[in-house]
């Protein structure tokens, strides 16, 4: 079993912690391929019979006037072509208007076999029911295969990402 699962959001919300955390969970890493921060971020993770290759995409910019804009826009966007799944990362705090690019493009572009959506630095958030009117108006916006309130940086449920990464495959 082999493929691609992408990471996608805006800047801030944690594309790269996660990606570190899903690279240093549990098993061995046979490659880490770090770039610039405007080219793509690859890490493959393996284990047994799998083998995941996880996509950091260096951010969608709402900006589109600058040529390295358009460029970056046109990398991230290619990342989404052919993956098995497709993790959109938002903070738990924050919906911002480049969230919402992200999600535009996202079903525009939907031919992952799973799109799920993280919710990002619950850790921070100290009343859990305020999570849940924002978890609600998301699922509205978009049909996710599933919903996931994640700690990238401390780790929890990214082994959850893990298991479903592995079974897009
Ligand atoms: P990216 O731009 O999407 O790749 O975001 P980064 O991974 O660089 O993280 C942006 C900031 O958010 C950094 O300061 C991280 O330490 C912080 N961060 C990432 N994940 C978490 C989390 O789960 N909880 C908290 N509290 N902070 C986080
Ligand atoms: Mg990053």
């Amino acid at each position: 079993y082999c493929g691609m699962v992408a990471i996608v959001g805006r800047p801030n919300v944690g594309k790269s912690t996660l990606l570190n955390k899903l690279l240093g969970q549990k098993v061995s890493i046979t490659s880490k391929k770090p770039q610039t921060t405007r080219h793509r971020i690859m890490g493959i993770h393996t284990d047994g019979p799998s083998q995941i290759i996880f996509i950091d995409t260096p951010g969608l910019h709402i900006e589109e006037k600058r040529a390295i804009n358009r460029l970056m826009n046109r990398a991230a966007a290619s990342s989404l072509a052919d993956v098995a799944m497709v993790i959109f990362v938002v903070d738990g705090m924050t919906w911002t208007a480049d969230d919402e690019m992200v999600l535009q493009k996202l079903q525009h572009r939907n031919d992952a076999r799973k799109i799920i959506l993280a919710i990002n630095k619950v850790d921070n958030i100290k009343d859990k029911e305020a999570l849940f009117p924002y978890l609600n108006q998301l699922a509205q916006k978009f049909d996710f295969d599933e919903i996931l309130p994640i700690s990238a940086s401390k780790g929890t449920n990214v082994q959850r990402i893990l298991d479903m990464a592995r079974e897009s495959l």
